[in-house]
């Protein structure tokens, strides 16, 4: 039985899993690096404990403090929350040994999607579409090259331990590739410690579709609809919204089958997001499996209705899903986009610093996670992710009303964000009107170039 848990993990997800907990009658222990001393998590939590100076290798990384901490403070259960230790199979299975319950899957689960390469294997063998590519990672950067011109460019170098868009290339011709290739390699060597790549054939003008699931101890399953985050910069999130637009009821139940059979193949438990890329004929491929919570889960409890942290910790409690996928009723429409401290006009430059002046806005239907308040030193230390602001609204058009609304009202002082350029992507006429792909983004960057020398 979970009493209480141990949220590993820091900002506005710590906070999001402390609120879950109270609601539940569980009691929590925030972990905290030194500067972040004075941070909500370590406010809002019922004890604290400090596991090491600000770097996070040298505290939110360090197994052996966070394991300690459980066991000191009498914890029966570790939260990841997503980043850090979320991913890492290593800190689950040490959990288990130690006797703590690891709030996601098993080790052996991580271990298997982690490698992205290992999980297209398992998707192909288990019949679900997976992009056209290399089954299994390339050796050298030639062999690399036969399987890219065979497959006809562009292609994607991708990590097989890859994450966050590290390690990622796109490739548009044969002469391109070998630079690209040893440039990918050494980002993914830096970043993972792992060099292992694989290719994937390039999908023009794709759309990022992902499908949340939850399953059980028991073999119980739902998928709580799908989320669009095709709206990314660099490879990552910025603006995601469910239900995806534009997407027939057909196309809905069929990849939402394809979601759960993937999950059921690997004998998934706790939630999981099944990501997919949809071509713009509506042909649908996997490209990963994220073993975690993800970022965006809050538009898809405002449009279920589906708190997923509490479902998440009622699964580790080896309670049984009462949810049935009869029972998963979309309703309405949530956005959320990102607010990050940064520089747009700076090449979008992390924008660490004081907080002088806060304004959140509120309303019927919007929702702000965040862990900033006035006067709240934002570290340079961590990612520079500092608030999600979701809406939810009866349609698209009126969430975006709502959004727009948002954006206008929010307020924040001594520290630059890209709230600024979130309120012109939402208001640019493509992304109301649903024309959204991959590359939205990029496309309106080099408008505004274009605009800004001529
Ligand atoms: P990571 O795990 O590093 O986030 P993903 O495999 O999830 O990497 O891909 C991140 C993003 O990159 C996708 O959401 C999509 O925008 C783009 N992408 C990935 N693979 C392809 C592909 N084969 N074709 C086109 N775009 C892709």
């Amino acid at each position: 039985m979970i009493n209480k848990i141990l949220i590993a993990n820091r900002g506005e997800i710590a906070v999001r899993i402390i609120r879950a907990c109270r609601e539940m009658g569980i009691d929590t222990v925030a972990v905290y690096s030194e500067i972040d001393k004075d941070a909500l998590h370590v406010q809002l939590a019922d004890e604290s404990i400090c596991i090491g100076p600000a770097m996070a290798k040298d505290s939110y990384l360090k197994m052996d403090r966070i394991l300690s901490a459980a066991l000191i403070t009498g914890a029966d259960a570790i939260h990841p929350g997503f980043g850090f230790m979320a991913e890492n199979p290593k800190f689950a299975d040490l959990c288990h040994k130690c006797n703590l319950i690891f709030i996601g899957p098993s080790a052996d689960i991580i271990s298997k999607m982690g490698d992205k390469s290992e999980a297209r294997k398992t998707m192909i063998k288990a019949g679900i579409p997976v992009v056209p590519g290399t089954e299994s990672p390339v050796t050298t950067a030639v062999e690399g090259q036969k399987v890219a011109n065979k497959l006809g460019y562009p292609v994607m170098i991708k990590a097989s331990a890859g994450g966050g868009g590290k390690g990622m290339r796109l490739v548009n011709n044969s002469d391109e590739f070998l630079t690209s290739f040893e440039n990918a390699r050494q980002e993914a060597k830096n970043a993972f410690g792992d060099d292992r790549l694989y290719i994937e054939k390039y999908i023009p003008n794709a759309r990022h579709i992902e499908f949340q699931i939850l399953r059980d101890h028991y073999g119980n399953i739902v998928h709580l609809g799908e989320r669009d985050c095709s709206i990314q910069r660099r490879h990552q999130k910025l603006i995601e919204e469910a239900p995806a637009y534009g997407i027939s009821e057909d196309l809905r139940r069929e990849m939402g089958d394809m979601a759960i059979k993937a999950a059921q193949t690997i004998n998934y438990t706790n939630a999981g997001t099944v990501e997919f890329i949809l071509d713009e004929n509506y042909n649908y491929y996997f490209i990963e499996m994220n073993t975690r919570l993800q970022v965006e889960h809050g538009i898809t409890e405002m449009v279920t209705g589906i708190d997923i942290v509490k479902e998440q910790i009622k699964i580790a409690d080896s309670k049984k899903l009462d949810i049935k996928q009869e029972d998963v009723m979309i309703k309405g429409h949530a956005i959320e986009c990102r607010i990050n401290a940064e520089k747009p006009r700076d090449n979008f430059l992390p924008s660490p610093g004081l907080v002088t002046n806060l304004h959140l806005p509120g309303g019927c239907g919007v929702r702000i996670d965040t862990a900033i308040y006035h006067n709240y030193l934002i570290p340079p230390t961590y990612d520079s992710l500092i608030a999600k602001l979701m809406v939810h609204d009866d349609n698209r058009e009126m969430a975006i009303r709502k959004l727009i609304g948002v954006l206008g009202e929010f307020v924040i002082e001594g520290v630059d964000t890209n709230a600024d350029f979130l309120f012109s992507l939402v208001n640019h006429y493509k992304y109301k009107n649903g024309l959204i792909d991959t590359g939205f983004v990029e496309n309106l960057l080099s408008e505004i170039r274009m605009k800004t020398v001529s």
